[in-house]
């Protein structure tokens, strides 16, 4: 086994098979701590690249790792984007047959199946259970964690069974992960799979990419239908609150001339499912949601999250915001805020228990404070979060691109700090005002807290404007939340400080949602990034891949990622060589992909004479070429194929793909012998000439005929590439 002390093996490891130079964040230092056999748990923010953190490991280490995800309908998606790599990959759900299941266990047990992914029900199936024990099992990860957690958004009563399954499997190493991060959540997911002792990895929310904006929800149809024009063409999500509202913009899109699907929790679940399909195939660009939609979606290419009304807590918005931009590139995360919308999410709550409703209502203040304050949107977030974010132009949000009126607030935080002071830090933002204002309430009359000297003092300001600048020595942290009670606010050191020693302070007028005038719309320029790379050539890559794409019935990021593209469109790789050196392709995707990419680079590069310089790469993947001349020779002897695919740990599926491959490149291969065995000739002769007659070698195309209706997928494949030695080559 490797265990990959050596800095580099590991890197060559993650470009082998992944094609990826470098590790983000903690990555690897996760995967060190998984490989050493350590139990581990992950908290990193939505698009920061937890798959990874067990899918390298599970290529690295002997035996099969289980990973449970509690999303079924995403698991095939999730398994096709590591089919694509090469990797070896399953799941094992409900919507699996028995022939199926029977075949799956049969590749578990041989020991060529690298990743399983498992959905908790299943796991608690007492037949699976008995299987998984004839498996070696290199470690579990639980993806999506949170689900343990009755304090996480999204509690799943079947995820506080995994422990007692995964202990009837024996002793391994566990990874949980999961991108919410309270720490209260944590400490319950922790003691609920027994792993108190774990190695906790804790991630920077930061999401550098992601440009934050809140604009006045006002002509809020006519400002959506200009921004998506600015971005036509481009994937996107609009989160609504209603499910009559999805449907209504969703329509409003469709008619003015986007394409856009609705998704909610009533649609007909095959309806459902579809959209959400067509959305990952880019068969429509734009999804119109209510937060139904998103958990677990990792389309990397999401270029906007659209907010049209405002979300109930900011955990929700910068998880569903968080959906944009996973691949690094543009993510415009733009939200649509009034007043108004607040006060309708305070009356959604009104059945619930007085706890439950004034729990709801903290969260509301928040967003609220989010919306209306001047200060970076980015710093705001963080400091939610419990991170500090110190830098003083973040320059990706409408805050610090279009900085808000300054004014000197030096006395308005003495006032703040000495009201805080004077009641001995014991009360929240509501008293505070009313007793700067000196504002006459039963609080303030039981305390008795006109006697104070800063009674009254601040009467001369509004309400909001107090609440701005307890909000900004909030997040400058003159003061702090009291974490044991709810909303009281105490001075900080650094408050303690400036009441010894005031220094000058900035503060930053609120944005002004009640009265929102037509010049006061927040602009929509961004810092716009140069674009580096070929936009022409771009364009035409993306376009081969959709094209490619529908051929293969994968979305189109299963076959190469936009950053790949762009790679692409900037170093004009021509040779197998350079282009498996490209960021997130590897000689595995080129084998399966590359072709017609290379064929298309080449002859833009000669059509514009564009010098290519080749560059030195060195490569550590294995070589490939020598399994296709396996492969030849093995069925030269007339080998079977199921032993084929045996003997070089392919699936059946696979092996099919290899032979294609080689048929395609030209190589004739004598399949009779196999052929003749499990297909009759009527059958034979009918798929042939099939093929003999049809225009396209497309095998979507020859399963979709009403004639074939009565052939497998793998017999039509066989009998096409028997048609394409005899006819193409
Ligand atoms: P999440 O943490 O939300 O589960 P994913 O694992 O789905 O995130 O990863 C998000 C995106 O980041 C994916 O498109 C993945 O391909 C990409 N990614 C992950 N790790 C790397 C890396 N080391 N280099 C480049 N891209 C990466
Ligand atoms: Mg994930």
């Amino acid at each position: 086994m490797v265990v990959a002390e050596d800095k580099d093996i590991l890197k060559l490891k993650l470009k082998e098979h992944f094609g990826y130079t470098s590790f983000r964040g903690n990555q690897e230092a996760v995967i060190r701590n998984i490989l050493s056999g350590r139990n581990t748990f992950v908290i990193m923010p939505t698009g920061a690249g937890k798959s990874l953190c067990y899918q390298l490991p599970a290529m690295i280490k002997e035996g099969l790792a289980i990973v449970i995800s509690p999303l079924i309908a995403l698991m095939k998606n999730q398994v096709d984007q590591l089919n694509a790599y090469g990797i070896h990959a399953r799941f094992l759900n409900s919507t699996l047959s028995k022939a199926e299941i029977t075949r799956l266990r049969k590749d578990c047990i041989s020991g060529s199946v690298k990743l399983l992914y498992v959905a908790p029900e299943s796991l608690n199936k007492e037949d699976n259970i008995s299987f998984l024990q004839k498996v070696k099992i290199s470690f579990v990860a639980i993806d999506e964690a949170h689900c343990i957690s009755e304090w996480g958004h999204d509690f799943r009563p079947e995820y506080r069974k995994i422990k007692s399954m995964i202990g009837q499997l024996g002793e391994m190493p566990v990874i949980a992960l999961t991108a919410t991060a309270t720490p209260k959540v944590q400490l319950d997911i922790q003691k609920n799979l027994q792993m108190e002792e774990a190695d906790v990895f804790i991630s920077s929310f930061n999401r550098k990419n992601l440009y934050y904006e809140v604009r006045p929800k006002k002509e809020t149809k006519k400002q959506l239908i200009r921004f998506l024009k600015e971005h036509k063409g481009k994937s996107g999500i609009i989160y609504c609150l209603s499910r009559k509202k999805v449907e209504e913009i969703a329509q409003l899109l469709n008619v003015n001339g986007f394409s856009a699907a609705p998704y909610h929790a009533g649609l007909d679940p095959d309806v459902r499912i579809k959209n959400q399909d067509d959305f990952l195939n880019e068969e429509v660009n734009i999804i119109v949601a209510t937060i139904a939609f998103g958990m677990g979606i990792d389309k990397p290419d999401v270029r906007f999250v659209v907010h049209y009304d405002v979300p109930k807590s900011l955990e929700g918005y910068y998880q569903e915001t968080g959906r944009s931009g996973r691949d690094g590139l543009e993510g415009i995360c733009l939200m649509f805020y009034s007043h108004n919308d607040l006060n309708k999410l305070e009356k959604f709550n009104k059945d619930k228990s007085v706890q439950e409703r004034e729990n709801a209502r903290v969260l509301l203040q928040e967003m609220e404070f989010y919306a209306e304050s001047p200060v970076c949107r980015r710093r705001q977030l963080l400091h939610y979060f419990g991170e500090e974010f110190m830098q003083a132009n973040c320059g990706m949000c409408d805050n610090c691109v279009h900085p808000r009126e300054r004014y000197d607030g030096t006395e308005a935080v003495k006032t703040v700090l000495e009201a805080a002071k004077q009641t001995n830090e014991r009360f929240g933002l509501n008293h505070l005002i009313h007793v700067i204002r000196g504002t006459e309430d039963e609080y303030v009359k039981s305390y008795g807290h006109f006697d104070l000297p800063i009674y009254g003092t601040g009467g001369n300001e509004e309400v909001d404007h107090w609440k701005s600048v307890i909000r900004q020595a909030l997040i400058y942290q003159y003061l702090e939340k009291d974490i044991e009670n709810i909303g009281v606010l105490r001075l900080t050191e650094k408050g303690k400080k400036f009441l010894a020693k005031p220094h000058p302070i900035e503060l930053a007028r609120d944005h002004d949602f009640t009265t929102a005038i037509e010049d006061e719309e927040v602009s929509t320029e961004r810092p716009v990034t140069s674009k580096s790379y070929d936009e022409k050539l771009f364009e035409m890559l993306k376009n081969l891949r959709k094209q490619v794409a529908r051929q293969k019935n994968l979305p189109p990021y299963v076959i190469f990622q936009d950053p790949s593209l762009e790679e692409m469109a900037t170093t004009y790789p021509t040779t197998q060589e350079d282009l498996a050196a490209v960021n997130g392709v590897g000689m595995g995707k080129v084998k399966k992909f590359g072709k017609e990419f290379l064929e298309l680079i080449q002859k833009y590069v000669d059509d514009n004479d564009i010098e290519t310089a080749t560059e030195v790469v060195v490569k550590s993947s294995v070589n490939k070429s020598k399994i296709k001349i396996f492969i030849i020779q093995q069925i030269d002897r007339k080998v079977d194929l199921e032993e084929i695919a045996e003997s070089k740990s392919l699936t059946f599926e696979e092996l099919l793909t290899e032979i294609e491959n080689i048929c395609y490149s030209g190589t004739k291969l004598n399949l009779d012998y196999y052929i003749d065995e499990v297909l009759d000739e009527h059958k034979q002769n009918q798929i042939f000439d099939y093929f003999l007659n049809s225009e396209t070698d497309s095998l979507e195309e020859a399963m979709a005929d009403a004639n074939n209706a009565e052939y497998s997928e793998e017999e039509m494949r066989l009998m096409r590439i028997k048609f394409l030695s005899e006819y193409a080559n």
